[in-house]
């Protein structure tokens, strides 16, 4: 089996920049991401907030953490003094959380709309309705600490290529209308594709891959607890 160092090397020398390849590390403990972290990474994805909290205080503060998973607004607080992207956005509610959190610390947080993109309905995400009532409500108008700057989404997992590719497709279509209807160039991210599809989501314009199993080996969750 090839080290973590290996297999991030390789798979970063896949990632075109201006594309970037987030590490993301969860449920894996602190000495493995100081592997990939030797090998040269410093951008990683967790997808729960104390565990990310928990992560940042014991590892070296050049790292920049992005948040990838389902947020409650009530967990907000842990990770607003250091998050550098929230990649989840999927409601007014969250953003509005953000947007508290960031105001106490000073911050201006960085924020992805995340989009359902595939045909499975567990998935979260918003509609491009939903996006463009967000956008266009006195709420969002009236935030001063948190900068949308592009979409995320996840496709259908599924072996059938051409349906992740036209999954994919459909998100930079959403992030190139919002772009030009309610942004400018800075809303500029794309982040899509994990270990099975990055390489399609490349393809299809990702600026962001996020890739777990391919560089840390799969996941176990059974002692993983489940209210965090
Ligand atoms: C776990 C996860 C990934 C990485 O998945 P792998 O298949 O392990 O690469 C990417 N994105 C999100 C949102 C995830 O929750």
């Amino acid at each position: 089996m090839e080290s973590i160092q290996e297999n991030y090397q390789r798979i970063l020398a896949t990632v075109p920049a201006p594309a970037r390849l987030v590490a993301v590390s969860k449920t894996k403990p602190v000495e493995l991401l100081a592997e990939a972290y030797q090998a040269g990474c410093r951008l990683f994805g967790e997808n729960k907030a104390l565990e990310m909290r928990d992560k940042h205080e014991l590892l070296p503060h050049d790292i920049e953490w992005h948040f990838i998973g389902h947020l409650q607004t009530n967990k907000v607080k842990y990770i607003a003094p250091f998050v550098a992207l929230i990649h989840s956005i999927d409601s007014l509610a969250v953003l509005q959380a953000v947007e508290k959190e960031a105001a106490k610390h000073n911050r201006v947080i960085d924020c992805l709309l995340q989009f359902h993109i595939a045909t499975e309905e567990t998935k979260f995400g918003l509609s491009m309705e939903e996006a463009e009532a967000l956008l266009e409500s006195e709420a969002y108008k009236a935030m001063s600490h948190v900068r949308l700057v592009g979409v995320m989404g996840m496709a259908t997992n599924t072996d059938d290529s051409d349906l992740i590719r036209r999954e994919f497709s459909t998100l930079r279509s959403y992030r190139d209308l919002l772009r030009s209807k309610y942004f400018g160039p800075e809303f500029k991210e794309i982040s899509m594709g994990m270990s099975g599809d990055y390489g399609i989501a490349l393809e299809e314009g990702a600026t962001l891959v996020r890739v777990g199993s391919s560089i840390f080996g799969a996941r176990q969750y059974s002692n993983i607890p489940v209210n965090d």
